[in-house]
């Protein structure tokens, strides 16, 4: 039987409680996988991983949510930078406020989630980083200056992080969705969900399943073991 050899893998996923991250987290736990998930709250009793209530934005809060990680499953193999917010709003309106915390989340936030595990897995010389990006890092929306800038960052941050990880055989990996359906996309007004529907080939919005496969893959020691320094879009075809 073919596996993708992430059973009993310890897996931390950010920003888990809702979305996609619980999506990742249902579908990891459903691979075998033994999976912590953090974020600004947990509804107790909504999933059966591991939940540390953690804010990415402090390395403080993420290196005890680590800690207690660490103690209640054992060394992380795997990380998946998930948590993320916008705050949109065109560029000359766009308050100092919300560049910051979007920054502070998407791009601080991913920094303070590798940082408490990354010495371990290169003592251990095994572990696998996703990390959430988005289409919009690329192809740009209208605005989301601050929230693509960020999601550019983390495709550089994770090129290089890649390259210096090599060495001690960690991967560092992005997967960049297009427009998913979940809480963060359903806000949005119903005339711009229809005006992006129809630029998108696929003819629909992708589901958080679809983000979790791509996440399955790049996690897995055994399917993508050569694979470091990429990102995987998933957009039904809704290129630049
Ligand atoms: P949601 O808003 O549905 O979920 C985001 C999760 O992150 C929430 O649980 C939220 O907690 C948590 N979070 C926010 N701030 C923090 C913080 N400071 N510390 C810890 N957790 C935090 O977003 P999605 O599931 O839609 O998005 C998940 C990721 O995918 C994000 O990185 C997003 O940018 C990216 N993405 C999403 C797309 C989409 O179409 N939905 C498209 C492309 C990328 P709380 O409930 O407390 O707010």
């Amino acid at each position: 039987m073919v596996s993708l050899g992430l059973e009993d893998k310890v897996v931390v996923v950010t920003g888990g409680n809702r979305g996609i991250g619980a999506t990742i987290v249902s579908f990891l736990q459903e691979l075998g996988a033994k999976v912590a998930f953090t974020d600004l709250a947990i509804d107790e009793g909504k999933s059966s991983a591991l939940g540390i209530k953690a804010d990415v934005t402090s390395l403080e809060s993420m290196e005890e949510a680590a800690k207690q990680i660490e103690e209640k499953l054992g060394p992380v193999y795997g990380i998946v930078a998930n948590a993320g917010i916008t705050k949109d709003n065109f560029f000359p309106k766009l308050t100092s406020q919300d560049w910051d915390a979007v920054i502070n989340v998407n791009l601080k936030g991913v920094k303070n989630t590798i940082v408490p595990f990354i010495a371990g897995m290169y003592e251990r010389g095994e572990g696998s980083i996703v990390s959430i990006s988005s289409i919009v890092g690329e192809r740009g929306n209208l605005g989301q200056t601050n929230y693509g800038a960020t999601k550019a960052a983390v495709i550089g941050l994770t090129k290089s992080l890649a390259r210096e990880a090599a060495r001690y055989k960690v991967r560092a990996n992005v997967v960049a969705p297009g427009f998913i359906d979940t809480e963060m996309t359903l806000a949005m007004p119903e005339k711009v969900r229809d005006k992006v529907t129809a630029e998108i080939p696929f003819g629909r919005f992708g589901k958080p399943e679809e983000i979790a496969w791509a996440v399955a893959f790049l996690l897995s020691p055994v399917a993508s073991s050569f694979i470091t320094g990429e990102v995987l879009r998933v957009n039904g075809a809704h290129y630049t």
